[in-house]
């Protein structure tokens, strides 16, 4: 890319959007096409065969020979299945691509993981366009390709993917927001918007050097590795200057997603050496969830133009700080208004108290499908593990937002004057400017201003997964307090009464300390606030008959959905443990310990030679007593990490999930600890692959 790329000529250049839609339409048809986009109703066959055939052409000039319907299934990752536009006619071709085409597709749905689902019934699954999702072209070396977001369902309805779900979350949060809205009086209102902005964490190595580690390769983290001289203990990479070779990969990464509309817009080092952090502009959260899927392609191929490979595993590097994603979440309505703004005029906040109490409830009523919502095996290594964020959900508010919550709970406004105090009985809640908002880094749910930050997805994962939590749990409870206050005789009473009522009963999810600590862990205890320290421990919030009621009755999953879920999940789990125990077997059977034989023998000739010449070989033979014992410790782990890994793999579901977190995984850590030790007692010249150092400092 040139030095001087027009930025607003090349912006979303390889989506088709609004723009094209309106030049390449005819007016009666993109009338009919923006209807259904804004009602979410069907396409009319002839609206769909003249998109279609106007999306084809547009694809077509930009360099596109192929199509696909682009979905997530629910193994976490972005999956399509490309057809080239080539219909045969006469005795030639013409490309082409018809409306039914554009808006359903049949992939193969049984190489995808269903949980069950689809044995029950028929092995047959379809791709559904989301048309408020806009088609993208997707370049990948000289291909191109046209790519067409979908939903991706079984035959008899059920969601197979990470799309259709939260889609329906998102209808029964605008629902039930906008009933509120009605409550005070907003008439014009007529459907919100749940808004994310999600910050993506990566870690940049070397691509020769990471080559060199099969760790890195099979399980996208290290598997062995002693810390090096230099980790993150000086504090001198977040925010530090960008190097050379990183900003360039950063520039290309940033075009490459402006040209897919996606708004790209800070970039900086993180707090660990080689990570960084990607923030795009916050989008609906159903193109959010996509944009950040394809933020996450974009940076793994940009990383290998440049020599580099990017990291997207939730722990990388052991001691080292984690990667994760802060998913900003918020409400908007369709005449501009942000639900979670406390505004400037506080005697309108009566409608931000309420929403308050109606996240705090939420968040505290189903922390654990908070918890689950970000779960994987990845995160296992930070959550409840001396990292941030804790596996404890807890919410942060600041000081001043505390306060107020602090004043309505006690009721005590004697001290304030008169004209100050809301109509509910609340003192003037002072405007909160988003920069006023102290920062609190520990807390895995804090109020940042005008939305919610959840920092406990995972980096790798998809975003989908907490959105819908958020959206579902939040417009439960907002149907339950419209359900009450449309009842009301006098508004304003039942309105402070249910504020106040709600903030007590749910005071205890509010924490404003740090939530590193051990006093924390043994507070939230108290507090009776779940602490669920591994994904194993998170997976039955799926199941829970309170989970399925939740979801059931705002239309997200049936319970059927659900348990099939929680099966893909415990599936998942023990595929990437049984992954990563059978690569540190090998690279501990293969490389580290023929490495550590070799370099015994080496020290043992030194001995013998030492003591032939008559000298004193004591300290030869020291090291060869502390290697040769570090080996019997690292040989010992390894045999029972084999016969742990054996067991396992013929075990099947939960149980077999719980044996991996149980047992296979300690083994693993059994395994490393010696291994580790011999990494800094070897002679670094014998060590069968690059040290954290290399990786680390190397780009
Ligand atoms: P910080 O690092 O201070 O948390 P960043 O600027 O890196 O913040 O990222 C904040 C993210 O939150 C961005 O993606 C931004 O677009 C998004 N965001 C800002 N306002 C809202 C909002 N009202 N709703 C949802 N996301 C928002
Ligand atoms: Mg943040």
């Amino acid at each position: 890319m040139s030095e001087q790329t027009d930025i607003p000529s090349i912006y979303a250049s390889n989506v088709f959007g609004d723009g094209e839609m309106r030049a390449r339409l005819p007016r009666a048809i993109y009338k009919s096409l923006k209807n259904s986009m804004a009602s979410g109703t069907q396409l009319e066959p002839e609206v769909a065969d003249a998109t279609a055939c106007a999306m084809k052409e547009w694809a077509i000039q930009k360099g596109a020979t192929h199509y696909t319907h682009w979905f997530q299934p629910l193994n976490g990752t972005t999956a399509e299945k490309h057809d080239s536009f080539i219909s045969p006619q006469g005795d030639g071709v013409i490309m082409e691509l018809r409306g039914k085409e554009l808006i359903k597709g049949e992939p193969d749905a049984s190489s995808f993981p269903s949980g069950g689902i689809r044995a029950t019934f028929e092995a047959r699954g379809y791709t559904v366009w989301d048309i408020t999702s806009p088609a993208f072209i997707y370049e990948s070396g000289s291909t191109k390709t046209l790519c067409i977001p979908t939903a991706f369902c079984a035959y008899t309805g059920e969601a197979l993917d990470k799309k259709t779900p939260l889609l329906r979350s998102m209808e029964a949060i605008s629902n039930q927001a906008v009933r509120i809205c009605r409550l005070f009086g907003d008439q014009q209102t007529t459907k919100v918007t749940a808004s994310v902005g999600p910050e993506q964490e990566y870690f940049i190595v070397d691509r020769e050097t990471y080559l060199k580690r099969k760790d890195l390769i099979f399980t996208g983290r290290t598997l062995f590795g002693a810390m090096p001289p230099k980790g993150q203990e000086m504090e001198d990479h977040y925010f530090g200057a960008i190097k050379e070779r990183v900003g360039s990969y950063m520039r290309d990464v940033d075009v490459e997603l402006w040209k897919l509309g996606i708004p790209a817009k800070t970039e900086h080092n993180e707090t660990a050496p080689a990570q960084h952090e990607l923030a795009p502009i916050y989008n609906t959260a159903n193109v959010a969830a996509d944009e950040n899927m394809l933020v996450m392609n974009v940076m793994k191929k940009v990383a290998l133009r440049h020599g580099l490979v990017c990291l997207l595993h939730e722990k990388p590097f052991a001691g080292v700080n984690g990667s994760g994603k802060h998913n900003n979440w918020s409400l908007t309505t369709d005449t501009g208004k942000n639900l979670l703004s406390p505004g400037k005029e506080p005697q309108k906040n009566g409608m931000f108290l309420l929403m308050l109490a109606a996240v705090m409830k939420a968040v505290d009523d189903h922390a654990g499908l908070l918890r689950m919502s970000a779960a994987n095996p990845g995160n296992d290594h930070r959550l409840g593990a001396n990292e941030a964020p804790p596996a404890i959900i807890s919410m942060f508010l600041g000081d001043q937002l505390t306060a107020v919550v602090e004043h309505i709970i006690t009721g005590s406004d004697e001290s304030v004057p008169e004209d100050s105090i809301l109509g509910i009985g609340v003192s003037t809640l002072p405007f909160i400017r988003r920069d006023a908002t102290d920062r609190n880094r520990t807390s895995p749910f804090a109020f940042t201003g005008n939305k919610f930050e959840f920092r406990m997805v995972p980096s790798s994962g998809c975003i989908a997964d907490a959105n819908i939590v958020l959206n579902t749990m939040v417009a439960d409870v907002l149907e339950s307090f419209s359900d009450e206050l449309e009842k009301a005789e006098n508004f304003d009473e039942a309105l402070m009464a249910l504020i106040r009522r709600e903030m007590t009963a749910h005071q205890r999810i509010l924490f404003n300390g740090n939530g590193y600590t051990d006093e924390w862990c043994q507070e939230a205890a108290r507090r009776g606030l779940p602490n669920m320290r591994s994904m194993v421990d998170a997976i039955p919030e799926l199941t829970k008959r309170e989970s399925a009621e939740l979801f059931e009755r705002q239309g997200v999953y049936t319970e059927k959905e659900l348990r099939a879920r929680a099966d893909v999940e415990y599936e998942m789990y023990s595929k990437t443990i049984n992954i990563e125990a059978l690569t540190m077997i090998d690279m501990a059977g293969k490389d580290i310990i023929p490495a550590v034989v070799r370099y015994t023998g080496t020290i043992a000739s030194a001995v013998n030679a030492v003591e032939a010449a008559g000298a004193d070989a004591s300290v030869q033979k020291e090291l060869l007593t502390r290697v040769n014992v570090l080996l019997r410790q690292a040989s010992t782990a390894l045999a029972d990490l084999k016969v742990k890994q054996e067991t396992a793999v013929k075990m099947t579901g939960e149980a077999q999930a719980h044996y991996y977190h149980d047992e296979v995984f300690p083994a693993m850590e059994i395994l490393r600890a010696p291994v580790d030790h011999l990494e800094m007692v070897c002679d670094s010249k014998i060590w069968p692959m690059p040290t954290y150092g290399e990786l680390l400092f190397n780009v």
